[in-house]
């Protein structure tokens, strides 16, 4: 049997790599920073609830201490992300943003992916089969960024995609690290959920894919790696 925690599953592509992962078998928590939130979630799957808020310290290590105490872990989908968006849906780009607005950005995306991983790695270094799934961006892609005519060229945030960027190298170093674990960073595609005001032109279903993907890796599988649906990814 194999478990499963999703951070920030309550919606989006948290919640339907949940209801995937659940259908291919795993006993699956819900992360969730929100009780309420959570429960509606974890009702829908006839999943596991777990309220984690990915900032807090307290947070993540109560949760890890319930998960260790019901059996274990053996997949860690750190999911959980914020974009930061002007009231008309924008973002900042270079002449706006403010180091707050980084250190915001960077609390959940960068430290919280540390956060949760560092308290959740005595118990997946237990598992047999252990996998961390990293959400990156096709926007932490450095080639793509500066490769003029692509649409990620054009994208004009700063912290949302440097967050990613340091998803990416905390992928790898976590990899290098940790040879008997498969770490993966992925990008879904831009698709349509609350981060993105569902401008996003793919479905949850289609987004999901990679991340479903690389959270049933085997041992001898790939890792330290960057994914999408299609393949590996140029950094
Ligand atoms: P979403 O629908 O907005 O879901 C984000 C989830 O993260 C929500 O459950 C949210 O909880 C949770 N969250 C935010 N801050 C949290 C915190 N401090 N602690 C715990 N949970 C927290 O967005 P999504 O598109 O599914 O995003 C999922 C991941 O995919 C993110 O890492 C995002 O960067 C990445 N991604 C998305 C796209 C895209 O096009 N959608 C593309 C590339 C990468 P609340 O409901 O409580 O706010």
């Amino acid at each position: 049997m194999t478990t499963t925690l999703i951070t920030g599953a309550n919606k989006g592509l948290g919640f339907e790599t949940a209801r995937r992962l659940i259908a291919a078998g795993h006993t699956v928590y819900i992360g969730s920073r929100d009780a309420d939130r959570g429960r509606r979630a974890a009702e829908e799957l006839s999943a596991r609830m777990i309220l984690i808020d990915v900032t807090d310290d307290a947070s993540v290590a109560a949760a890890a201490k319930t998960i260790e105490a019901d059996g274990g872990l053996d997949v860690l989908i750190n999911n959980a992300g914020v974009e930061e968006r002007k009231p008309d849906g924008g973002v900042y780009g270079p002449a706006e943003v403010t180091a707050d607005m980084m250190r915001e950005t960077f609390e959940t995306n960068v430290f919280g992916v540390v956060r949760v991983t560092h308290a959740f790695l005595p118990l997946l270094q237990r598992s047999a089969a252990p996998v961390i799934v990293n959400l990156s961006s096709g926007l932490a892609s450095m080639s793509r960024v500066t490769d003029p005519g692509t649409p990620t060229y054009m994208y004009p945030g700063v912290a949302y995609p440097a967050s990613k960027a340091a998803v990416n190298m905390v992928t790898v170093q976590f990899a290098k690290a940790f040879p008997n674990m498969r770490i993966n960073a992925v990008e879904p595609g831009f698709t349509a959920t609350d981060l993105n005001l569902r401008t996003g032109v793919q479905t949850v279903e289609q987004g999901a894919e990679i991340i479903v993907r690389m959270a049933q890796v085997g041992p001898d599988g790939p890792t330290g790696g960057y994914f999408d649906a299609e393949g590996r990814l140029p950094w």
